[in-house]
């Protein structure tokens, strides 16, 4: 098939050279104080998203 595209996949583990802070590098298995920043934040967008879609 012409003009097949893989889509936007974001495979964790391939990620490289991610920098700190965020949520990325966090996945990655690093627990940082800025990384676990991002975590932070990204829960709570994430709980944000939620609230408005709920
Ligand atoms: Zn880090």
């Amino acid at each position: 098939m012409a003009g097949e595209r893989p889509r936007m996949v974001a495979p964790a583990r391939r990620t490289k050279g991610a920098p700190h802070g965020t949520m990325t590098r966090y996945a990655r298995g690093c627990k940082c104080e800025p990384c676990r920043q991002a975590k932070r934040d990204y829960r709570l967008e994430l709980a944000a998203r939620n609230a408005r879609t709920a």
